[in-house]
């Protein structure tokens, strides 16, 4: 089974000043493909250093994928070091050529001589287009020889390398478009079919647990996955097509979605805020939000969703004391009596948020978020959500403790308020767990 290396290239990532997206994008990908990746290699704009990742990436895996450094600048330096370290020319591409002075006169530019470098590739390597770019990448099955005169271990193994620009949107359409195809056609036999189960209010170890038994087997296998207050059970099986691997890994996943119910809040792309927002359509229903420690963190992640002015009207951030009196009508004396952070003030302030908006339910959500502050019976991490609908009121204390940073708290909260909003809305009443 054929095995990969990502090459993050450019001197930013080694100075913090880039985050390397870019190999996280490459290894969930090659994770969906079932390929195993066994080394991410960072390196800096520096030619010495760029052969010398290259070469060990060439000795030790069988696909290579790197990203950054094919700017028109000087310090764009991966083909030329890609072309060095396996001993050919640089060459020109006329008709790449063609299309970047195409690029730069649709725009009614014209096209410095610095992007001719643009053009260039080593001899023989295939183009990786890039829709969205100026800069097309390599995309090439080395050949044997090649391999061998450039002295790279084993020549006989097949090696594939990519090589991307490190603008993430411009590498996501590229590995999209022919990245992942190339790969699959050149590297697997046979079709890989997965799924994931994305569960809320379940920690990793006890759904593996409660999976312990399917966690053993290998088709499909079930293995769990778990990050910021989520876990997900990713179900795959390999076969010879895609619908004997889907036959596979569909029973096993059925049988989880309905073992789990409530636990298992939607599969792959589905979100809190997304199902939250086909419930919600579902029952024709509309939500607003009253935040004041997530600072409108629930209303980003409700209207990230497309289509979500079906149901959502207004949401407000009501920060301090004086905006929970004046616009959600919290009574002074009840601040007063129990504070903001209060089960009491997270009823007034749903309540307050629906008629406010006039939708049929109302959510609110009031907590210490630190990292200072809190009192001991309230320490930091301490949060009251309230939910309005059909009349009624339900609270929830979260309890999230301090060892959680302030955007960590935040974080969960506003996904265990979407939660709350869910179980509501499946339930249509107030079991909230
Ligand atoms: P380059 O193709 O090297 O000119 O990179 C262009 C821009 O892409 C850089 O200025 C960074 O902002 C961004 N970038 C480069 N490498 C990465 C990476 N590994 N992850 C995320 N962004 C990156
Ligand atoms: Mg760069």
């Amino acid at each position: 089974m054929a095995n990969a290396e990502i090459l993050s290239i450019g001197t930013e990532l080694l100075l913090g000043e880039v985050l390397d997206t870019n190999s996280k994008f490459f290894a969930t990908e090659l994770a969906k493909l079932g390929i195993d990746c066994y080394y991410r290699v960072t390196v800096g704009d520096n030619k010495d250093r760029i052969k010398a990742s290259l070469k060990q990436a060439f000795d030790r895996s069988d696909i290579i994928l790197t990203s950054g450094g094919l700017g028109p600048t000087a310090d764009d330096l991966t083909t030329e070091c890609v072309a060095e370290f396996l001993n050919l020319p640089m060459v020109m591409d006329a008709e790449v050529l063609k299309e970047i002075e195409k690029l730069f006169a649709e725009r009614n530019l014209s096209m410095p001589e610095t992007n001719k470098k643009q053009a260039m590739r080593p001899r023989g390597a295939g183009v990786l287009p890039n829709p969205s770019g100026t800069a097309p990448g390599i995309l090439w099955i080395v050949p044997t020889e090649v391999l061998a005169s450039a002295g790279v271990v084993d020549p006989q193994r097949k090696r594939a390398i990519l090589t991307f620009p490190g603008v993430p949107s411009e590498l996501v359409n590229m590995w999209n478009q022919s990245g992942a195809a190339f790969i699959a056609d050149n590297f697997l036999t046979g079709a890989i079919f997965s799924i994931e189960l994305k569960h809320y209010g379940i920690g990793e170890s006890a759904l593996a647990e409660k999976y312990s038994a399917l966690l053993d087997g290998n088709s499909p296998t079930v293995a769990p996955y778990a990050g910021q207050g989520e876990c997900r059970l990713r179900v795959a099986a390999k076969a010879a097509t895609m619908e004997e691997a889907r036959a596979l890994v569909m029973p096993v996943a059925q049988e989880i979605r309905r073992e789990s119910g409530w636990l298992c809040y939607g599969q792959d792309d589905d979100t809190l805020e997304s199902v939250v927002g086909q419930l919600l359509i579902q029952h024709n229903l509309t939500l607003s939000v009253a935040e004041s420690c997530t600072g409108g963190l629930v209303s980003k992640r409700l209207t990230d969703i497309g289509g979500s002015s079906a149901y959502i009207k207004l949401n407000a951030v009501t920060y301090a004391n004086e905006a929970k009196l004046k616009l959600l009508g919290v009574s002074e004396g009840l601040l007063d009596k129990h504070g903001a952070v209060s089960d009491e003030c997270a009823r007034a302030m749903a309540e307050g948020i629906a008629r406010l908006s006039g939708t049929e339910i109302g959510l609110s959500i009031t907590g210490i978020a630190g990292p200072t502050g809190g009192t001991p019976d309230k320490p930091v991490g301490t949060v009251y959500l309230g939910l309005f609908s059909n009349g009624q009121l339900a609270t929830k204390r979260l309890n999230l403790g301090t060892k959680l940073n302030r955007q960590e708290i935040r974080f969960r909260t506003s996904s265990a308020a979407l939660n709350m909003v869910r179980l509501h809305l499946l339930s249509r009443n107030f079991v909230v767990q």
